[in-house]
């Protein structure tokens, strides 16, 4: 060990040195009322990480004094972990239970030396008498009982002769002592309840004061390693073991600080609430601190391990920031983990001058790993990209595709978009692109096209559906308390993620990196072959961080380096309020949400607007996408339009008077001459048709100019009805009102 040393080891190494043991042992007592949490883990890795470097041992011990709270399946948790962790405690574990006899009788030595007594003050008057931190306290009049009487009541309370709490064990020790935990602590209290491994053999059970020094002593221990909590009862530790002149080697006490996590709970009480209140998903809920739930989202030993080195043994409390553990689970997979696609928020993109497919060779280990492997990834006409991977209105530094900016698919090629088609609210439903021959990745490529970065992809025929588990922060307080401080929005699950195959079948390993999503890890309990689940581990950065920090300035556009993790820069609370405004009340989609409420003209223009008209999709529609355009070239105040006028517009297009096709050549018209959006129309006899009497013949004259299309109809491809749709259109430029026309169209082809 070339690490600088901790305390406890330095201890550890001196009593070493001294000869005052031979052999190091130490334990890890956990009470099973209880999933172990990661500051058991760190326990877990101080107790048996001391053993182990000193050639010694470490028990697992059960400390089971307190009957109405254990349970066997808590044992079964605190095993797993231990194991999980890579530990090994030997054949045997330990129960404090199975040394109740041995406690017992060192109870009773102590009653014959006069050094403990049975006291029967009710509850107020026993803390009455206790005194204060400032005042000694009082001893009880029962402390006078003869031996014999001590005995006599000890051995009747052991029989179940009394109520719980009408008699305890004390020991006899000091009621002015400065250390409050020494005045005549208790040793045994009456509870008369089964334990769930001794059965109803005890009606008395020793506190944990009196049980775990004797444990200790009892399995040989040396080094009795605890949390600073337990620091005033090392005087009852030690009274205990001298008073009674035990025969050496004895264990020691040492004491190492607690640890805590911020937006965590640790204490296994307010879990428990979390578990049985149904607030998360049983004790190995992924978004649980307990090593069952860790385990569960995709953690490995590994990390938590090197998490607990980092932080250290120190002797002071403090909170350690729960972004420490997520770097070392991020930090060890990005070494170890096979890199995927997967697309979460599928958007179709038809490649239109590509047919067949191919195979497309991808490592899956592409980053400096020394690890061979890798797949196919098939390729062919239809893929799906995320949809945040385009936008027609890019921000600025925004580098993946749009409609002026190509984009290179990971380890294939770089696709350009040719078209982008909506549905009638403006979301997008499809990109038409094309792709360059000569970009292939991994071949020389000689398009000559640049791009800025690579994005995820799936093959449409070959994707594989999964569905996706994201976890955020159980607690939106950094100190919380309890279920009061849950994060709503800690589980969030996205059922049409798309997969490419490989993942699959091939399973080339457990964990995953999905790239520029993040790690992933397959869900041990819901994952099946019909519904592939899959849990974040960690996401590639620690977006929180960024999330909390306020904007400070706009990101640095990395022009040069191929941007593969795709972040755009946050919100900032103003654009915040503004999107949960357009999305929720005005119902936008995000997209246009997402122009509108991140560019402050933008936003202006469009409230403007939609003061003079109540429509507020249709409006944003427009604003987002070509006042938006206008905007790329111009100053706000060279607009020869104004608000009020998209308004006039959006009227038109409302009632039917003109097509949002024809709008936008009126929008044309306006943004270059100012002229009223009204006036346009009139003069230029641009009124929407939606008259059947003048549409019909026109519908007629289609058809009878394309009989074999007719034919193809009527014999059942029903596709074509697009097909005349669009040539109706296109005779009466655009003017006839699209609804009526696929009204008559079909009524005429049928
Ligand atoms: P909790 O308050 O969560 O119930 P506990 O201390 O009562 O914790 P035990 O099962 O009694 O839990 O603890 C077993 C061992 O783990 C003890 O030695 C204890 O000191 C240690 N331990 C528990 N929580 C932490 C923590 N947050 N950091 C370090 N060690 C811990
Ligand atoms: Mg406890």
């Amino acid at each position: 060990m070339s690490k600088k040393k901790d305390f406890l080891r330095t201890i550890v190494e001196n009593d070493l040195k001294s000869g005052k043991y031979k052999e190091i042992v130490t334990r890890f007592p956990p009470e099973p009322n209880g999933f172990p949490h990661i500051g058991h883990a760190k326990s877990i890795s101080i107790n048996f990480g001391v053993a182990r470097d000193y050639n010694g041992h470490c028990n697992l011990r059960m400390d089971d004094t307190n009957p109405t709270k254990e349970d066997t399946k808590y044992v079964e948790a605190l095993e797993d972990a231990v194991k999980w962790l890579g530990f090994d405690w030997g054949d045997e574990i330990y129960f404090t239970s199975d040394y109740f006899s041995q406690i017992h009788d060192y109870a009773v030595k102590l009653i014959k030396m006069d050094k403990a007594y049975v006291d029967s003050l009710d509850e107020e008057k026993m803390r009455e008498y206790r005194g204060t931190v400032t005042e000694a306290g009082k001893r009880s009049k029962y402390a006078e009982r003869s031996v014999a009487e001590n005995l006599d009541l000890f051995e009747r309370m052991k029989n179940g002769e009394f109520r719980d709490g009408e008699h305890v064990l004390r020991a006899k020790i000091d009621m002015s002592a400065a250390n409050m935990k020494m005045r005549d602590p208790l040793l045994y209290r009456i509870r008369n309840v089964e334990h769930f491994r001794a059965g109803d053999a005890w009606s008395i059970y020793p506190m944990y004061d009196f049980a775990h020094c004797l444990s200790d002593y009892i399995e040989g221990v040396t080094h009795s390693l605890c949390t600073l909590e337990f620091e005033n009862n090392r005087d009852i530790y030690n009274w205990v073991l001298d008073t009674l002149e035990l025969k050496p080697p004895r264990p020691y006490q040492y004491e190492f600080a607690r640890l805590n996590i911020n937006y965590t709970v640790m204490s296994k009480r307010k879990l428990l609430e979390l578990v049985e209140g149904n607030y998360v998903n049983g004790w190995d809920d992924p978004r649980l601190p307990t090593i069952a739930g860790y385990r569960r989202r995709g953690y490995t030993p590994e990390s938590i391990l090197t998490f607990c080195e980092q932080i250290g043994i120190a002797k002071a409390n403090s909170v350690v920031d729960v972004a420490q553990l997520e770097f070392c689970i991020r930090d060890d997979l990005n070494k170890k983990v096979p890199r995927v696609l997967c697309v979460l928020d599928p958007l179709k993109v038809t490649i239109e001058n590509y047919e067949g497919s191919e195979g497309i060779d991808a490592p899956y280990y592409p980053h400096d790993v020394p690890k061979e492997g890798s797949r196919k990834i098939p390729f062919s006409k239809e893929i799906f990209i995320e949809r945040e991977d385009f936008k027609e209105n890019p921000p600025k530094g925004y580098f993946r595709l749009t409609p002026e900016q190509p984009v290179r698919l990971r380890h294939g090629y770089i696709i350009s978009c040719k078209e982008v088609i909506k549905d009638a609210k403006g979301n997008i439903t499809e990109i038409k692109a094309e792709y360059y021959p000569a970009s292939k990745s991994g071949s020389e490529d000689t398009s000559g096209i640049k791009v800025k970065s690579a994005i995820q992809w799936v093959s449409a025929a070959d994707a594989k559906k999964v569905e996706i588990r994201l976890y955020d922060r159980l607690f939106k307080n950094e100190l919380p308390e309890g279920v009061e401080d849950l994060n709503p929005d800690s589980l969030k699950i996205i059922k049409n993620a798309l997969i490419e195959p490989a993942v699959i079948t091939e399973k080339p390993d457990e964990r995953f990196q999905f790239e520029r999503q993040g790690y992933f890890y397959a869900d041990a309990v819901d994952y099946s072959d019909e519904t592939p689940v899959f849990n974040k581990i960690v996401g590639l950065k620690d977006s929180w961080g960024k999330k909390t920090k306020e904007k400070k300035a706009a990101p640095k556009p990395q022009a040069k380096k191929v941007q593969i993790d795709g972040e755009v820069a946050p919100m900032s609370k103003e654009e915040e309020a503004l999107f949960e405004r357009y999305t929720k009340e005005l119902q936008l989609n995000n997209e246009v949400a997402n122009t509108l409420a991140r560019d402050e003209n933008l936003s202006k223009f469009y409230e403007e607007a939609l003061s003079e008209c109540n429509s507020p999709v249709s409006i944003a529609n427009i604003i987002s996408n070509e006042v938006a355009r206008e905007l790329k070239q111009k100053e706000l105040t060279e607009l020869k339009f104004s608000p009020k006028q998209i308004a006039e517009l959006v009227k038109m297009i409302d009632d039917a008077t003109i097509s949002t096709k024809i709008a936008k050549d009126v929008f044309e018209a306006m943004s270059k001459n100012g002229e009223e959006p009204k006036k346009i129309v009139e003069s230029r006899g641009l009124v929407q048709i939606s008259d059947p009497a003048v549409i019909l013949p026109i519908i007629e004259e289609v058809m009878a100019k394309n009989p074999d299309n007719v034919e193809k109809f009527r014999a059942g491809n029903t596709k074509l009805i697009g097909f005349f749709v669009g040539q109706v259109l296109k005779a009466t430029g655009g003017k006839a009102n699209p609804k009526v026309v696929n009204k008559l169209v079909a009524e005429k082809l049928n």
